[in-house]
Formats: C-alpha cells, structure tokens, sequence
C-alpha cells in the first residue's frame, strides 16, 4: 500500500500537522522535529500528541518520517560537536516515543578526513548510545518498575548488544 504526502512544519504541534495533511488529502507527512539548520525544539506536550496519535489512527495515516536537524554530525572529530549531535540525536528518538510507530530519519554527518572506518564506528556509538536510552520507554514492563512511556528513568537499561548477527 502506497501513502502520499508532503512535508509539512510542526510550528503549531503535531496534530495541526495531521489537521493539514487532511486538508489537503494526504495520509502520510514528514517533519523536522526541531529547528533543521539549529537545535531548538518546541517543548513537549502530551496533549497535543495523544490527539495527533488518535487521528493518525481514526483516519488511517501510514507511517510517517521525522527528520532530524542539518547540524548534527555523529561522526565528526570535534569530540564537542559529536557530544551535540548525540544528544540531538537521543532527544529526538525520545521525542519519537510519543509518537510511536514511526520513522526517523538523519543525516549521519561527515567523518571529515577521519576515513569511513573511523566515521561509521562514532555513528554506530551514538546510535547504540540513544537507544539504549530509548529502548527503556519503547518496551514496557509490567512490574514495581514497569515503564508506562514517556520520559522514564526507572528500568535498568538493557545489555547492548555486540552479538555478530544479521539485523532482526
Ligand atoms: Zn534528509
């Protein structure tokens, strides 16, 4: 099955984003979840995203595509601008949680002369490094310390896995 859509702003939050995509007969959108050529983000609301979810749902949207800023770089040799891109990277996906069943995707950045190896061994630490964090809120346990999503900080994060196996 085939969803059409364009890319819209979430300047006025993400269910205005699934209210235009109607307007216009679309049943798919891509966003930027913050600023592309920045950082800033618009702050959180719950609210605002249990809406959009429920009408991605009532109306059938296919999956949709965040992409994350220009400005992160995972790969770059300036071990500041890598911590950056990083946390970007872990606040997006976190974000990503409250609208869950969705794609995100980035620019992974330029190794910058640093060879591919070197490029592709920080993209995957970060990778690694941000769902890790995620993973908590994305698989909730039941349990004393079962995560119920959201910003959770309560369940241990799972082991990382260096096991030599083709993707799952
Ligand atoms: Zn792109």
């Amino acid at each position: 099955m085939a969803y059409f859509g364009c890319h819209l702003s979430n300047s006025k939050g993400n269910f205005a984003m699934v209210q235009t995509a109607l307007s216009i007969g679309a049943d798919t959108f891509a966003f930027f979840t913050r600023n592309p050529r920045g950082s800033k983000a618009k702050p959180e609301d719950a609210g605002d995203n249990a809406k959009a979810v429920a009408a991605l749902k009532e109306y059938g949207f296919g999956p949709l595509v965040a992409h994350g800023a220009y400005t992160m770089n995972l790969c770059t040799a300036d071990p500041e601008a890598r911590a950056f891109a990083a946390a970007v990277l872990e606040d997006d996906l976190r974000r990503m949680a409250g609208l869950p069943g969705n794609f995100y995707n980035f620019h992974p950045g330029s190794h910058v002369g640093q060879g591919t190896e070197q490029g592709i061994e920080f993209i995957a630490e970060a990778l690694k490094s941000a769902l890790r964090q995620s993973v908590r809120c994305l698989h909730p346990r039941p349990g004393p310390h079962g995560c119920r999503g959201g910003n959770c900080r309560t369940v241990p994060a799972p082991p990382p896995c260096d096991a030599d196996h083709p993707p799952e």
